[in-house]
């Protein structure tokens, strides 16, 4: 599970785990430096090299348990539908119209 995000400054997609390289910048796109997220970086950080880790675990033992089909088989609404809501988290976070935060306005703090 090779998860991708998009930076709405520059529109690129790349992997997650770019924007959580301890060599570049973490928090910030590879390509154009534009802050993605926000506040919170070292969370932005943990919670995605959270999914990315239980994410491809998550696969692997879906694999396996397919695998085992047979006299079952897995309702693929009940899987599809929980990831579904989950992305559905962002959606009013990213009607607004974007505005950059890179680089930070005079008025702002370097942090
Ligand atoms: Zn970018």
């Amino acid at each position: 599970m090779d998860i991708k995000i998009t930076c709405r400054n520059c529109e690129r997609t790349f992997p997650l785990v770019m924007a959580i390289d301890p060599e570049n910048r973490p928090g910030h796109c590879p390509f154009c430096g534009e802050v993605l997220a926000f506040q919170y970086v070292g969370t932005f950080v943990e919670t995605a090299e959270r999914v990315l880790s239980y994410g491809a675990e998550f696969a692997r033992q879906l694999t396996l348990l397919g695998e085992l089909a047979g006299g079952f088989s897995i309702d693929k609404a009940s899987v599809d539908g929980p990831v579904e809501d989950a992305l559905a988290a962002q959606d009013k976070l990213i009607t607004e119209p974007f505005q950059s935060r890179w680089p930070p306005r005079p008025a702002e703090p370097v942090s």
